[in-house]
């Protein structure tokens, strides 16, 4: 299957209660072969709105930083979510969500294949403790699959 017929499918999804207050499901952007997968917690307000991951001001902080050293997610990053909809009022998303929503960030991660995942976790949060957590969690569900180098970066909250 290639991203495109995954996204297709992953667009019709109604697996988990997120899917009723979506205005647009997030399903990833970027090179579709790409070496460095960026990988956040879920959609906000702004990416709901427009389909796409890391497009408020935090992402576009984000977009600074990966252009100064030359990556972009127009040629050779992938960035997505662990949920794909947007949880009510930003709250987090409930492990049972993430557990429902986990396999289509596992098919991402088979056909993209990529060499570096990069954990993209946010300071109002529990940065730390938040951050093992979520990285230890995906690379327990996707360690099988795929072998590569886990790190992270902390973004403001705006
Ligand atoms: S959050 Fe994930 S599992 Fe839940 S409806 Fe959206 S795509 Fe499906």
């Amino acid at each position: 299957m290639t991203l495109d017929e995954l996204e297709v499918k992953c667009k019709n999804c109604t697996a988990c209660g997120l899917c009723e207050g979506r205005t647009n499901l997030v399903f990833g952007i970027g090179k579709k072969d790409a070496d460095i997968m960026l990988i956040g917690e879920g959609p906000g307000e702004n990416e709901d709105l427009q389909g796409q991951p890391f497009v408020g001001r935090s992402g576009q902080l984000l977009d600074k930083f990966l252009a100064s050293v030359d990556l972009s997610r127009d040629k050779n990053v992938y960035i997505a979510n662990m949920v794909k909809c947007r949880p009510p009022k930003n709250r987090d998303p409930k492990p049972e969500e993430q557990d429902e929503c986990i396999k289509w960030l596992r098919e991402q991660f088979k056909i993209i294949k990529p060499k570096i995942v990069v954990c993209v976790e946010f300071q109002r949060k529990g940065l730390l403790t938040k951050i093992s957590e979520l990285q230890s969690s995906m690379a327990n569900l996707l360690i099988k699959t795929v072998h590569c180098l886990w790190v992270h970066i902390t973004l403001p909250q705006f």
